[in-house]
């Protein structure tokens, strides 16, 4: 343990913030609605799998929205798809976050110029917290979008939520 060998032997004080410890405990749990659209699902999967193991962030499936604090929208979403992923997203107790895997939930992807039946970007339709580019994006990817949702939410404050 080094300089800290026996410091702490009477007593464990940590001084901090309470936004400080309840975005700490926020961001060490944030569990993912489980659901996929398409070929970035895969993706969303495998890193949900043992290399890559999500887990490991604190961040596990659900597979209820009002359990879910962040929607990974991971696949194409067609024009007839996107009132349901509002209806999902407003079943989501706030705080609530989304991330967009992939380009064809970012602009539409392949389809963006001659998919008449995709959503150029999901968020037309709910707003998106980060965006992982890639057509797909790679574990590694999806991960790091989780670390700059991390980001964000440890710059959050309740305070500033409360009077806003
Ligand atoms: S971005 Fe590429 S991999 Fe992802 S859903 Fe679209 S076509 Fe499939």
């Amino acid at each position: 343990m080094g300089l800290l060998d026996k410091k702490f032997e009477d007593s464990n004080i940590i001084i901090t913030s309470l936004d400080k410890a309840f975005n700490w405990a926020r961001l060490s749990s944030i569990w993912y609605m489980q659901f996929g659209l398409a070929c970035c699902a895969i993706e969303m999967m495998a890193t949900a799998a043992s290399h890559y193991d999500f887990d490991r962030f604190g961040i596990i499936p659900r597979s209820s929205p009002r359990q879910a604090d962040v929607m990974i929208v991971a696949g194409t979403v067609t024009i007839k798809m996107g009132p349901r992923i509002k209806r999902l997203y407003e079943q989501m107790s706030e705080p609530r976050y989304v991330i967009s895997m992939g380009s064809c939930a970012t602009c539409g992807g392949p389809y963006w110029e001659h998919g008449y039946h995709v959503l150029k970007g999901v968020d037309r339709v709910i707003p998106v917290d980060v965006y992982v580019p890639g057509c797909p994006p790679r574990p590694e990817a999806l991960l790091e979008g989780f670390l700059k949702l991390h980001e964000k939410i440890r710059s959050e404050s309740l305070a500033k939520k409360k009077t806003a």
